[in-house]
């Protein structure tokens, strides 16, 4: 039985970071563990920037990022190994940042950037820190081995959101991962990227190494994910937007969804599944501080408290359409949500009054097209730039007076909407997103801060 440990951006930011998973992994040699690496600090944010900057013509200024993101990578390199990296490794940094530089001289020349280079593009930082990080683990663990996710992560070829095909995954990571695991070796691969069918790189879409781990914990029956970040577990709110916020012990897997869902972004919103399939707890745990507090998601919590945690997420919009004949006509509903299904827009929250519905799109939705969609048979309105407040615990659903004292709590706040959640462990409010910090923060006051 295998252990996953995904180690994220901020994890393997530097020489003196990538030492520390080292002594983590390490640890976890008799478990035959799986590393699963993100790229090195905000690698990926620099080469979407520098891909940008080449399509428009900037050359020099991808040419900046680029030499940035390559410096970070030797300097590490020079830390990690006492300042005399092994030539085939500096070598083999210089290769892939001289293609790199290719690939943006082509952007420019073209003015063209498909979904498909913008992937084999992000995807480098991940073959880059997985690279320099197996070469120094096999120093201090030589049985340990690299080993490319795109051979067992088979996706579909929606480039930057890419789904992974969960069975083929499945037979993959059984044939050609579980073959190499061992007591005494690490396995060192990346997280976010993976390959369709015609080989063509693709990613998860972007915090995708979270998702990474879970599928290949799920495949291989892991005992355990570990999801090793910048916090010690998740908290009962981003502890950026609330000061007081604290780790939380034990999750359920369902809470812990409904919170990545509605914006704890210390989870990619698709990390729970593959392990409730396969019933597998997720642990999130600190990089720095391994014998601090830490999360244990699994089936159940036995946490006693009503509400578990709040969560924010935006920028997103609310429609409102509103028409007399959904008083009369069964199938308004239905006519108004094949809208959304057409374009393959999906819809957060709704809310519903006797002539009208409320409903939240993300950012990107195609606001103009759906209007026009709309408006022959209903008024449709729209307010941008607001944001879901969510206060999430599976406890929601049997302790009465939850919402009466969220709404107390934000009685100097103008709700624009409320919504429970189908499943019951989730009530939402939606906001102007300039209010919703706020708005969090007393929440997080009222239902966890009570000497204050
Ligand atoms: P990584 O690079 O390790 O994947 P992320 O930046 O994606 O790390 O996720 C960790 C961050 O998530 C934390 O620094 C924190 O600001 C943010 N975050 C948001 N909501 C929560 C929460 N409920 N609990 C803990 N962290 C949260
Ligand atoms: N490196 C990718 C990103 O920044 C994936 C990840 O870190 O999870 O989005
Ligand atoms: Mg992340």
């Amino acid at each position: 039985m295998s252990v996953v440990m995904k180690f994220g951006g901020s994890s393997v930011a530097d020489a003196e970071c990538m030492r520390q998973v080292a002594t983590l992994v390490e640890r976890a040699l008799p478990e035959a563990p799986v590393v699963v690496l993100s790229a090195m600090g905000k690698t990926t944010d620099a080469l979407f920037r520098a891909a940008r900057a080449a399509l428009e013509g900037r050359l020099d200024v991808a040419r900046e990022e680029a030499k940035a993101v390559a410096a970070r990578h030797h300097e590490a390199a020079r830390g990690l190994f006492d300042g005399q990296p092994p030539e085939e490794l500096e070598r083999g940094l210089a290769q892939r940042f001289d293609e790199l530089d290719r690939i943006f001289q082509g952007l420019a020349l073209l003015g063209e950037l498909s979904p498909r280079s913008m992937d084999a593009i992000a995807a480098r930082g991940e073959l880059l820190s997985t690279t320099l990080f197996a070469a120094y683990f096999r120093a201090r663990s030589p049985h340990s081995q690299w080993f490319d996710a795109r051979e067992v992560v088979r996706t579909d070829s929606a480039h930057g959101s890419a789904q992974p095909r969960v069975e083929l995954v499945r037979a993959l990571v059984r044939g050609k991962l579980a073959p190499l695991l061992r007591a005494g070796r690490a396995i060192v691969t990346q997280g976010y990227i993976g390959a369709d069918e015609s080989g063509a790189t693709t990613t998860l879409g972007r915090g995708g190494s979270d998702w990474s781990a879970s599928l290949l914990g799920a495949a291989l029956g892991a005992r355990e994910v570990q999801i090793w970040t910048d916090v010690e577990g998740v908290y009962t709110a981003d502890p950026r937007l609330a000061a007081r916020a604290e780790p939380i012990a034990e999750l359920s897997f369902a809470e812990a969804a409904e919170l990545a869902a509605f914006g704890a972004k210390v989870l990619h919103p698709a990390t729970i599944q593959p392990a409730v399939e396969a019933d597998i707890p997720v642990t999130v745990r600190h990089t720095l501080r391994p014998a601090g507090r830490f999360t244990t998601i699994r089936g159940q919590s036995s946490g006693a408290r009503a509400v578990t945690a709040i969560a924010m997420r935006g920028p997103v919009h609310v429609l409102t359409v509103t028409s007399s004949r959904m008083l009369a006509q069964a199938g308004f509903l239905a006519r108004l949500f094949e809208v959304f299904r057409e374009r393959g827009v999906s819809v957060d929250l709704v809310a519903t009054a006797e002539v009208s519905v409320s409903l939240t799109v993300e950012a990107d939705a195609p606001l103009d097209d759906l209007v026009a969609a709309i408006s022959p048979f209903a008024r449709c309105d729209v307010s941008r730039d607001r944001a879901i407040v969510a206060v999430v615990g599976e406890r929601l659903r049997n302790t009465p007076g939850v919402s009466a004292r969220a709404l107390d709590a934000l009685a100097s706040f103008h709700v624009e909407m409320l919504s429970m959640g189908a499943n019951e462990i989730n009530l939402s409010v939606v906001l102007e997103r300039s209010a919703a910090p706020a708005a969090l923060a007393a929440l997080h006051a009222r239902f966890f801060e009570r000497a204050s």
